[in-house]
């Protein structure tokens, strides 16, 4: 069957050995009709071994010009709330579900979506990151699907295939409705707490490992 066989083909070529061949390939795509109307592709930006990753929902019209992610009004908020908690945008790696702008910002499309989800779930593999912020509804649906909506869901910790996705509102929300501030504001203490607890525990994986004196080691030490 022609169909199967280039469904196929067009997997296997998304298996990317790199983030930089992932990012040549997203530049060149043209797997959904946003390919042909966009300005600029956005791939994502950070560095590949991040133990955060950033998931937003497409680029706008900043983005879709400077081809990199939150570069506008909301991507300004995320890097104050990221500042908030001891963080800058070289600590972490910001991506969207879609790597291309939708016509007039609109919501992606399920078949845009699907269509770019084999460079998301690439970028994953690649980076495997110990936490994913999931940013607003679209992010969710397409990360967590099943779950809870966004409402119920931002500040929790959901852990899936050993990584924690912690869902949190859109920042462009809150930009938009002010009574999300405050909400958006404790989802990133959340954030933070959930970093507190991985590094104490990394802390005290690390103590544990460390080699056991003798006692006459320790006296040695000692005089
Ligand atoms: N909103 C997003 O979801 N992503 C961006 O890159 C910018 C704004």
């Amino acid at each position: 069957m022609p169909g199967l066989r280039s469904r196929h083909i067009l997997a296997a070529g998304l298996d990317y050995i790199d983030l930089p061949s992932l990012s040549a390939a997203v530049h060149q795509c043209r797997r959904c009709p946003l390919g042909h109307s966009r300005t600029r592709a956005v791939p994502g930006v950070g560095p590949g071994d991040a133990r955060i990753m950033i998931v937003g929902e497409a680029p706008g019209q900043n983005e879709d010009q400077q081809g990199e992610p939150f570069v506008g009004a909301a991507g300004k908020l995320l890097d104050q709330l990221l500042r908030g908690i001891g963080l800058s945008r070289g600590d972490v790696f910001i991506t969207n579900i879609l790597k291309c702008r939708p016509p007039g910002n609109r919501d992606p499309l399920p078949a845009e979506a699907d269509a770019c989800s084999p460079y998301l779930a690439q970028q994953l593999r690649l980076i495997h990151p110990e936490v994913v912020l999931v940013l607003g509804r679209h992010a969710l649906a397409r990360l967590l699907p099943g779950y809870d909506s966004i409402s119920r869901l931002h500040g929790k910790v959901v852990v899936k295939d050993g990584v924690s996705y912690i869902p949190i509102y859109h920042p462009a929300a809150a930009l938009y409705n002010s009574f999300l501030m405050g909400p958006l504001e404790q989802d990133f203490k959340a954030v933070k707490a959930h970093l507190d607890r991985v590094e104490e525990r990394r802390q005290a994986v690390a103590a544990a490992a460390l080699p056991v004196q003798k006692p006459e080691e320790q006296l040695t030490l000692f005089g």
